[in-house]
């Protein structure tokens, strides 16, 4: 925590922030929202499952609809698990309704009916994390206890700069420990529903309402002039490189030579180009294959496309034929594709894009296409 707080002042004395905090519920914040009214642990819990990844707006028949068929955990334990996913149905994520619904009997089960009021014994309860039990205790029952979900992460991630992923465990720990100190003993529950309010309303993700948010005076990001810079989104993976030459035969009537993919693996099913693991080896086939019918070996610069999990380097070498050597179709999974009338034969994406390519070179520069690298005979 150090390094957050020594420059900002804040945490010297946090009463300053939630006091602006509180100030702004009274005066701004939400109180008419259905699980505010008479807000037992029983109907907070219900909401805070609800709006998980899902919108107040969203929520709200749901609730209602839900409150009035379980009105009591006792409902709720005692229905089944279908009645119970029939009421969830539409708001999505079911594995939330399967857990409300274990969740209910457990609590009958094991703590005879009595909702737990302690932040362990709601954590050992199925769908219930640190947040969601922070949220019930203080929303609930007025407990000094912080909350984090998405919104406050936000709001924390740019009053203070905090540079990371919220989801790296590093930083996840930075943030608790920072809504620990922030959060007021007196007043929880006014700070907790507020900091929930300003995510939703004005801290938005990409067009925070910086002017109307009470604690504009102390946020960095703000002051930094880019509020949208907090929170880091997820780090992109490196991708792994694999490389492949691709070799771009073509005869006098401009036929190219194509090779059935086998169904598993990438592009599976599909026609491609043959393929080799590097350049000796694509030379070495071209020889015994074609031996001197051919007008030399152009390499082509190489190229790039992108998979979800790695990039393939693909470097085309195109070879122009004298004449069809009938021995290459031996084994038949080969063809000879015609450029001019192609027909519907499904394609790899880079592979139709170098076929295009060869067709505007050998229109552009007759029958030799140039634009490559390296001629070799
Ligand atoms: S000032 Fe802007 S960026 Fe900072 S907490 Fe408020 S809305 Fe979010």
């Amino acid at each position: 925590m150090g390094e957050i707080c020594a420059e900002d002042g804040i945490l010297q004395d946090p009463a300053v922030f939630s006091n602006l905090i509180v100030a702004w519920y009274h005066r701004q914040g939400r109180k008419d929202l259905p699980w505010q009214q008479n807000p037992t642990p029983y109907r907070v819990w219900i909401s805070e499952i609800m709006l998980q990844q899902t919108q107040v707006a969203t929520v709200i028949p749901y609730y209602e609809r839900f409150m009035q068929r379980f009105p009591q955990l006792h409902d709720l334990a005692t229905a089944k698990p279908d009645e119970v996913l029939h009421y969830w149905s539409g708001l999505g994520y079911y594995a939330r309704a399967r857990n409300l619904h274990r969740a209910a009997q457990q609590i009958i089960q094991t703590h005879a009916g009595q909702f737990p009021e302690t932040l362990e014994t709601l954590m050992a309860l199925p769908g219930i994390g640190r947040s969601t039990a922070g949220a019930i205790l203080s929303l609930a029952l007025n407990h000094p206890q912080p909350i984090l979900d998405g919104n406050v992460k936000r709001v924390l991630t740019r009053c203070f700069a905090i540079p990371g992923w919220p989801g790296a465990s590093q930083v996840q720990k930075q943030l608790w420990s920072l809504t620990e100190r922030l959060t007021p003993s007196l007043e929880t529950k006014a700070y907790n529903q507020a900091m929930m309010d300003i995510g939703a309303t004005l801290c938005l993700r990409t067009k925070p309402r910086c002017d109307r948010c009470p604690v504009q005076v102390v946020c960095q990001a703000s002051q930094q002039g880019d509020a949208t810079a907090y929170p880091e989104p997820k780090p992109r993976k490196k991708l792994p490189t694999r490389s492949v030459v691709m070799l771009l035969v073509y005869d006098a009537q401009n036929q190219v030579l194509l090779e059935a993919r086998p169904e598993k693996g990438i592009w599976g099913g599909l026609w491609g180009l043959p393929e080799f693991s590097d350049r000796l080896a694509a030379e070495a086939a071209v020889n015994v294959w074609f031996g001197d019918h051919h007008r030399g070996l152009i390499w082509w610069e190489e190229r790039r496309h992108t998979f979800s999990h790695f990039h393939l380097l693909i470097t085309p070498l195109v070879v122009g034929l004298t004449n069809q050597i009938a021995s290459i179709m031996d084994g038949s999974n080969r063809v000879w594709y015609n450029t001019n009338r192609p027909d519907k034969r499904g394609l790899a994406a880079p592979v139709s894009r170098l076929i295009e390519a060869l067709k505007e070179t050998i229109k552009e520069k007759g029958d030799e296409p140039h634009g490559g690298m390296r001629k070799t005979k």
